[in-house]
């Protein structure tokens, strides 16, 4: 078995199990052997069945008031029932086909069950609980049982055993990283990093494993970013920009005038594409804050000076949504200039078509998706490329588009509140502007944590919002159902609502295993007002912009990081009407509910994601990721702050000495390596 192997060597690991694995995008044995859990299994403490904790997962210790009974239900089914005492409360055990489970029980001994507590009928109830012996409990009680995301057909044991038996067939290579960095860090060696993160025998391990591995992503990420600008530190600036009346006439025939933030990044933009050298600049701006007018008058200018620029977008709804917004803009101006587009779904004759207008068109708008720089395509005179929605894209993604022009200037956009320290070492020597400041007209959204019992009240704000002529999102965490969660599925909310509207409304469904095709074609619907409640997963998150949207609902908001409800809150209130945002939170204890809290206090992503942090305890750093910034599998910026520090530091150190990676081989054949496994975020 070699890393690169398929899948399908792995024993046990058949033909439909591999098709499985690859749509979850494990091709390789290596890929599998980087498949990291999303979190961890820990079996709780024992404790007395509350109130509080319905809804939660418990365990719970007692004695069976006597042998279980096993009857039929109405499909055939076995059933088989109990009733334990613990101490004084009784809860009722059901589990269905199991009846082997029934000779488990001797007479009179405690046995400990864990499940998801419910309320029913009077009663506590749990179904299907594991059983476990004491002896037995105090043992699975000290581990940590990987969980991993899974899709319909694929059980986590399934996983955990493919897993297991690769990493008895195959060793990931030690030593990716300088002996004098391994040394110095004290780092345990890589491969054993990785197989604890799977592994881990105690919860400090795991956390080494996981320092490490986001070391050494975060190594290999601003590694790569130094040597880049090595490249294109002060290459002279020969394009010939200046600014025109005509950007300026259109400015004032906006419906709006700019916020000053937006004004001060537009005036240092100007000032970056008429200096004296070619320049890189990261504009950060909230969601919402109005980075696409900006970026489409920096595009204006170069325009009219005579040459092409091009914006790259990640998903295709959102270049879509550009193209739009940027032809409907031109015509408004009533200038002369050509816009593109190019999009993975388009047909070869419109993709044919588009490129006769660049051929032809010195002064061409691009707009596309990684479309742009996937398909061998060739723009002559970029003098400008903007990159929508930076962190999700690969940084190789992002230099690829650069590299299609003349070196071209540079301009990332990003929402992801990054405090400006981070940003200098994520960045390097990118010029920074923020945009602080949202749009005047902007009401603040109005922000609710409700509990499943107030679904009916809810849907009835929503109803009411739906009169007023408003549109209205719903996200779920998971696209169909699965077997491992309980948490809501795009597949059958979508079905239940219309049921529960009773055809009233116009109901869409969005989520990222549709074809591109068949999500714009939902997003164009929405767009256009077609579709009155768009049930979607977090697709809709990144930079989609439905002005007439006032309701973003999501459910078991507990299992979102609040940087991404904050992107996920920030598609609504872009109109002048008041918007809302309700998170449901069905099964919260209060904790959870805590963190939720933090989103009625604040609008500021910065601010929620620090806040975020400081509440968890180090238990909770796995389930939920900040947000999937920079494409890594592990690290975090926020919650490895000290690690890209750290990594910042040594980085700088080697490349002062060794510039190009003269005398670090390994090194650079390590990057090169690293570069092509950088997988695409959607
Ligand atoms: P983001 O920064 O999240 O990309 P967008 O560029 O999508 O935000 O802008 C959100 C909405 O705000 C758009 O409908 C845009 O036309 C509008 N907008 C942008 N700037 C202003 C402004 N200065 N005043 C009012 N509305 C604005
Ligand atoms: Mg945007």
């Amino acid at each position: 078995m070699e890393l690169l192997s398929p899948v399908d060597t792995i024993k046990g690991v058949g033909e439909k199990t591999t098709k499985l694995l690859n749509k979850l995008g494990v091709y390789t044995i290596e890929d599998i052997l980087l498949f990291f859990p999303r979190t961890y299994l820990i079996y709780p403490e024992t404790t007395k069945p509350n109130n509080d904790a319905v809804g939660s997962l418990i365990s719970i210790e007692g004695r069976l008031k006597s042998s279980p009974r096993v009857f039929k239900s109405r499909n055939r089914m076995d059933i088989l029932s109990a009733t334990v005492y613990v101490e004084d409360i009784s809860v009722d055990l059901v589990w269905f086909n199991s009846n082997y489970i029934k000779n488990t029980f001797e007479p009179g001994k405690n046995y400990i069950f864990y499940g998801r507590l419910m309320y029913d009928g009077g009663h506590y109830k749990i179904s299907q609980p594991v059983v476990f012996t004491k002896e037995k409990y105090e043992e699975v009680k000290k581990q940590l049982l990987p969980i991993y995301h899974l899709t319909k057909g694929l059980s986590n044991n399934l996983v955990t055993k493919a897993v297991k038996t690769a990493f008895e067939g195959c060793k990931l290579s030690d030593g990716r990283l300088p002996d004098e960095i391994e040394s110095r860090n004290s780092f345990i060696p890589y491969s054993k990093a990785v197989y604890t993160y799977h592994f881990p025998e105690s919860y400090d391990e795991l956390l080494k494993a996981r320092k490490r591995i986001a070391y050494e992503e975060m190594f290999f990420f601003i590694l790569n970013s130094r040597l880049q600008e090595n490249n294109v530190a002060s290459l002279p600036n020969d394009f010939c920009i200046s600014h025109h009346n005509e950007t300026e006439d259109f400015m004032a025939s906006l419906p709006f005038s700019l916020t000053n933030d937006q004004l001060s990044v537009l005036s240092d933009i100007r000032s970056d594409l008429m200096g004296d050298y070619i320049s890189q600049r990261l504009i950060q701006g909230d969601v919402g804050s109005g980075k696409t007018i900006i970026a489409f008058l920096a595009m204006l200018d170069v325009a009219l000076s005579g040459y092409q620029s091009a914006i790259m977008a990640p998903t295709e709804v959102l270049a879509k949504q550009h193209y739009l917004s940027f032809t409907n803009w031109v015509k408004e101006s009533g200038l002369d200039i050509p816009v593109a587009l190019f999009t993975g779904s388009m047909k070869v004759s419109e993709k044919k078509a588009m490129q006769k207008l660049v051929d032809e068109n010195p002064n061409c708008m691009i707009i596309g998706t990684h479309a742009l720089i996937s398909e061998g395509r060739e723009f002559g005179d970029l003098a400008l490329v903007i990159t929508d929605e930076q962190h999700r894209f690969g940084v190789q993604q992002r230099d690829k588009l650069s590299n299609k022009g003349n070196n071209p200037h540079i301009i990332v956009m990003s929402a992801t509140p990054i405090p400006r320290t981070l940003a200098m070492i994520l960045y390097g020597n990118m010029h920074v502007s923020a945009i602080k400041e949202l749009p005047a007209n902007r009401l603040p959204i109005k922000t609710c944590v409700i509990k499943e019992s107030m679904r009916a009240t809810a849907y009835k704000f929503v109803s009411d919002e739906i009169a007023k002529n408003h549109q209205v999102y719903i996200i779920c965490p998971l696209v169909e159902a699965s077997e491992t969660t309980e948490a809501q599925n795009v597949t059958d909310y979508g079905k239940k609502l219309k049921e529960y509207f009773k055809e009233q409304y116009s109901i869409g469904i969005l989520h990222g295993k549709m074809k591109p095709a068949e999500k714009n074609q939902i997003m164009e619907q929405f767009a256009n007002h077609e579709i009155d409640i768009l049930v979607s997963t977090t697709v809709v998150e990144v930079g989609v912009n439905v002005p007439n949207a006032t309701v973003m609902m999501i459910e078991n908001a507990d299992r979102f990081g609040l940087a991404a409800l904050h992107q996920l809150r920030g598609r609504v209130g872009r109109g002048d009407a008041q918007s809302y945002c309700i998170l449901m939170n069905g099964n919260a204890n209060d904790k959870q509910s805590d963190r939720l809290n933090i989103m009625l206090k604040s609008n500021d992503g910065f601010l929620i994601a620090r806040e975020d942090l400081k509440l968890r305890g180090p238990g909770d750093m796995f389930g939920v990721r900040q947000s999937g910034e920079f494409s890594f599998r592990v690290a975090d910026i926020y919650q490895d702050a000290d690690e890209l520090e750290m990594a910042a530091k040594d980085v700088d150190e080697i490349i002062k000495a060794d510039p190009y990676l003269e005398n670090h081989p390994k090194l650079r054949s390590t990057l090169n390596l690293f570069l092509t496994n950088q997988f695409y975020v959607l």
